[in-house]
């Protein structure tokens, strides 16, 4: 029992063989994957996987690196969407300041209009932060994420930044890089992140996980990232896969 809560299985790099690959982390123990849809095209296709597969689920919001291309209307689309029995979260959303495809300004806005979105209709929200921890906290703190809670994905920040992540009632998740030797810090918040707030994924197709550093990225992977983390926690890989699932079930209630 696995859970993937980060994946883009919609991505073109899967064009050739999704099926396979879907297929293969079933294979791996993956019983459960969230799939993100992040603008104005993924959207649609993440949805179209959650419906086709009943272990996949969808959440659906706009990453901060396509806020410029947000219209007003696509906040009502979102709203919509989150009726959907699939749709379990808002997000990606929130700010990266690395790439900076989108002014400052308007990751901001779209940003704060997800979180506001999100507590009028109840929903979870999923967190994209490259870059940015001290405005992604103080976005956080002014709309009041904490009534929602959610997931900080791939988490990259000091373990000073995610208690201030759990105080506001998010669940920290981890991929990839815990896997890496030269990791050291995303390792040593895992460590101290309680069980209970913790969760793996894989951002596939992105952020492969070692041994397989540089190659696609692909869900049966989140195995490598649990048996990571199950190392760094002191547990059994299977008790960690547990716990992770059960986080993920109760946060997104994946039933
Ligand atoms: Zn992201
Ligand atoms: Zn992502």
């Amino acid at each position: 029992m696995l859970t993937d809560t980060h994946a883009h299985l919609n991505a073109d790099a899967f064009n050739e063989d999704r099926e396979e690959v879907i297929a293969r982390a079933r294979e791996n123990g993956v019983t459960r994957i969230v799939n993100i849809g992040f603008n104005r095209e993924t959207i649609p296709t993440s949805l179209a996987l959650a419906e086709a597969y009943d272990f996949i689920w969808a959440a659906v919001g706009w990453h901060p690196q396509d806020a410029v291309d947000m219209l007003p209307e696509d906040l009502g689309w979102i709203e919509e969407l989150c009726r959907h029995e699939k749709v379990v979260a808002i997000g990606e959303i929130g700010l990266d300041y690395y790439w900076d495809t989108s002014p400052k300004d308007v990751q901001d806005r779209v940003f704060r209009e997800q979180i506001r979105l999100a507590r009028r209709i109840g929903k979870p929200i999923i967190i994209h932060n490259r870059d940015a921890h001290e405005d992604i906290l103080k976005v956080l703190k002014e709309e009041k994420a904490a009534e929602v809670g959610g997931i900080m994905h791939c988490f990259s920040g000091s373990w000073e930044t995610a208690k201030l992540c759990m105080d506001m009632n998010f669940h920290i998740s981890f991929g990839g890089p815990v896997t890496f030797k030269n990791a050291k810090q995303p390792k040593e918040v895992l460590q101290k992140v309680p069980l209970d707030r913790l969760l793996v994924e894989t951002d596939s197709p992105y952020l492969t996980p070692h041994p397989h550093r540089g190659k696609r990225n692909e869900s049966s992977y989140v195995r490598l990232v649990a048996e990571a983390a199950a190392e760094l926690k002191g547990i059994s890989f299977e008790e960690l896969a547990a716990i992770t699932t059960e986080n993920a079930v109760k946060l997104l209630k994946l039933t």
